[in-house]
């Protein structure tokens, strides 16, 4: 049993440009040029963090290659594809599609690479090379949807890395899709809403963003199922709907393999989130899973990175769940002062919601 691991420098070039967090700097409304929220610190610094631990000695590298336009168009329309690599290839770059999501000059090559990046994880562990994976990968992927990039993220690469995987089977395969960050995963939603093969679950901060997406009643053909979750639910919320629906759907499905779309904006220190998930509450969420994966697929799991946002703990987020998915404990996180954040129990008002999901398990 072994775990892949995929990254590459040049994510950390994704240059997002002067933003004031997700808006352009705008004098006249007292918008002061800084730094985009989605920017390079939080990846390199997991990276270099999984690097100092010494807990790359323990990962089996993976490399990411350039996903072909052919690979691409089984999730994206062509004009999508073409209007990314025109943008690219100007002086000053261009947007993914919704105008808060910049990219200088050559973006369209680093896009390509997450997205190639993620095709190469799941084949790794599809065919045995490794058990369990991650890839951190950027520009992140999960909004994207069929036609447009949008909250920074150009192409979706989970959904590119899952349809792919499929094609070469011939279809024949499932998968879960569960996506832990914060905002709901709109992008795989679309893509796969209609597809029986693929289970997707994503748990989110309600109405966070999209803002008009994510709700309990969006069940396309039985397999998708949303658990929008109220602001303030910390491990204890999270470990509930994990065990009441995330666990018993994948237990039910079956899949062939399980995937994450992993974001930590749903710790309790990110800036575009209001959750209270902890490092240790990140491990336990991708224990979980490694058992329900040891049931049913063999131990097959693998994730792509998404959000997370605070540059200071994210990095505990991701040591956390490779450190689980290795099997080996490097270092502690110095942020939860020995008895983590107070307030992670769960609570009745999360627990409704949960409960109503539970309902949607009839559907599979
Ligand atoms: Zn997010």
């Amino acid at each position: 049993m072994s775990t892949g691991y995929l990254y590459h420098e040049i994510f950390g070039w994704h240059d997002t440009g002067t933003f004031v967090g997700d808006m352009p700097s705008d004098p006249g409304a007292g918008l002061q040029p800084f730094q985009n929220y989605e920017n390079a610190e939080t990846k390199r610094r997991i990276h270099e963090l999984i690097v100092v631990s010494g807990l790359i000695d323990e990962l089996v590298r993976i490399a990411p290659r350039l996903a072909t336009d052919a690979e691409l168009e089984l999730v994206h329309t062509r004009d999508h594809i073409a209007r990314i690599k025109r943008e690219s290839s100007t002086r000053l770059g261009g947007d993914g599609g919704d105008l808060t999501t910049p990219f200088a000059r050559g973006g369209y090559e680093i896009a390509a690479l997450a997205a190639g990046g993620a095709i190469e994880l799941l084949e790794a562990v599809l065919s045995g090379r490794v058990t369990t994976g991650y890839a951190l990968i950027r520009p992140p992927g999960h909004h994207a949807i069929a036609e447009r990039g949008m909250g920074y993220c150009i192409f979706s690469n989970l959904a590119v890395a899952i349809a792919n995987a499929k094609a070469k089977r011939a279809g024949k395969l499932r998968v879960v899709a569960v996506d832990w960050d914060v905002h709901h995963g709109n992008g795989t939603e679309s893509i796969f809403l209609d597809d029986k093969d693929v289970l997707t679950i994503s748990l989110h901060q309600d109405r966070l963003y999209p803002h008009d997406t994510g709700d309990l009643d969006v069940v396309g053909v039985g397999t998708n199922i949303n658990i929008p979750l109220p602001p303030g639910t910390g491990n204890g919320g999270y470990s509930y709907a994990f065990d009441e629906v995330v666990i018993p759907a994948i237990r039910k499905f079956k899949p062939d393999v399980i995937t994450v779309a992993s974001g930590f904006d749903s710790s309790f220190l990110d800036p575009l989130g209001r959750m209270m998930i902890t490092a240790s509450g990140y491990a336990t969420l991708t224990a979980k899973l490694m058992a329900v994966a040891d049931e049913v697929c063999g131990g097959k799991l693998m994730m792509t990175h998404e959000g997370g946002y605070n540059a200071v703990y994210t990095p505990f987020c991701g040591l956390f769940v490779l450190q689980e998915l290795v099997g080996k404990k490097k270092l502690s996180d110095p942020f939860a002062h020995g008895n983590e954040y107070p307030g992670q129990e769960s609570k009745p008002h999360e627990r409704a919601v949960v409960d109503r999901a539970r309902d949607l398990l009839a559907n599979l």
